[in-house]
């Protein structure tokens, strides 16, 4: 646990910590019952399920999530996907020109992209050889000016869970906040840091529907910390990020826990059969053991076998531009239908 106070306040952007949010009509009229006759919102008067605007605060998503998580409803803000809440939390925190940030290549790209959008600087800290995290070169690269450690765990793309006794000195050590991604932690048989929660002020855990959920399409992505943090957040997010189709499928998905098991189990047993399978390719040097619905490989030669697949029809991403992933290529877990013909595939270019 910290044993120095953290104070939140001293992260935060100054204009942020400054500014009046905006306060919309469904922000300022909350009594709702029966036969009300809603006139402050200048929508359209005529039903048609979405003439309305969506509740800001999403509060029926974020009961579920708070019941099935065991957290409170203001420890969670939600985003039109992942990538919205990642965006929220640089321009909370991170001043323009000034600020700096930790990320840990290979890992997901949005990271950089994101501190390149809010022009922050992006101090990039390989993970070491064998995909670990390297707490020493973290540690000294950061300086006052450092707001935030971004950690994917499950990472993308090497597809690893970071060892939990580094990421619990970091935690105690690093002295902004720890922002853990876990857009893949439902595929994984280790534990969510969302249980940790409540022990570090300091840290943020983000998820998905993206993923195991298979809602993709409909952009949800959930923020956990600290209630002063999800504060902070909650000031500079846009009133309706969430819409309402959004809200009502992510309600269904997230009651539907029956599919959500069975989806990822049967994930799990074709990751492991397609990991059989690619060991007996010849071409295949080094395939990395995974944690998440994806599975990265090192082959003899990332563009020919990319080209190669592509021409198949089948397409695959091929990351061997990113540190340490020379020659490898990323393969998303299909339906055993698809991963029936990937194994076939693949075994054809041996020929
Ligand atoms: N984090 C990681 C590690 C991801 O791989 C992705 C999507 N590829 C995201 C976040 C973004 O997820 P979302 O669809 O919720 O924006």
């Amino acid at each position: 646990m910290k044993t120095t106070r953290f104070n939140i306040n001293t992260l935060v952007r100054e204009n942020v910590l400054r500014l009046k949010p905006y306060s919309s009509a469904r922000d300022e009229f909350k009594g709702f019952t029966k036969n009300m006759i809603f006139l402050d919102a200048n929508e359209n008067p005529f039903e048609n399920g979405v003439n309305r605007y969506p509740d800001p605060q999403q509060r029926n998503v974020k009961s579920i999530l708070a019941e099935q998580n065991g957290v409170k409803q203001k420890n969670i803000l939600l985003g039109n996907g992942s990538d919205e809440v990642l965006d929220l939390i640089y321009r909370a925190f991170c001043e323009p020109a000034r600020d700096n940030v930790i990320t840990l290549p290979p890992t997901y790209g949005m990271y950089k992209v994101l501190a390149d959008t809010n022009n922050i600087e992006n101090r990039e800290v390989l993970l070491t050889e064998d995909f670990e995290l390297n707490i020493e070169a973290i540690l000294t690269s950061s300086d006052r000016f450092t707001k935030i450690l971004f950690i994917c765990s499950p990472n993308n793309p090497t597809g690893n869970i970071f060892n939990s006794n580094n990421i619990e000195v970091l935690l105690n050590s690093f002295k902004g906040l720890v922002v853990i991604d876990e857009a893949y932690i439902d595929f994984s048989s280790e534990q969510s840091w969302l249980k940790k929660l409540s022990l570090y002020p300091n840290l943020i855990v983000t998820q998905t529907l993206s993923k195991a959920y298979g809602l993709a399409g409909i952009r949800l992505g959930i923020c956990y910390a600290s209630t002063e943090i999800i504060a902070i957040l909650n000031k500079i997010k846009p009133p309706y990020n969430v819409n309402e189709l959004t809200q009502k499928r992510a309600l269904k998905g997230l009651l539907n826990k029956n599919d959500f098991f069975n989806e990822i189990g049967l994930i799990i047993d074709e990751k492991n059969r397609l990991f059989k399978e690619l060991l007996q390719i010849k071409y295949i040097i080094k395939i990395y053991p995974s944690e998440a619905n994806f599975i990265l490989i090192k082959v003899d030669d990332a563009h020919k076998r990319y080209n190669q697949l592509l021409d198949k029809g089948i397409v695959i991403r091929n990351r061997t531009s990113q540190p340490l992933c020379e020659n490898a290529l990323r393969l998303t877990i299909g339906t055993p239908k698809e991963n029936e013909t990937l194994i076939k595939t693949l075994k054809e270019l041996e020929l």
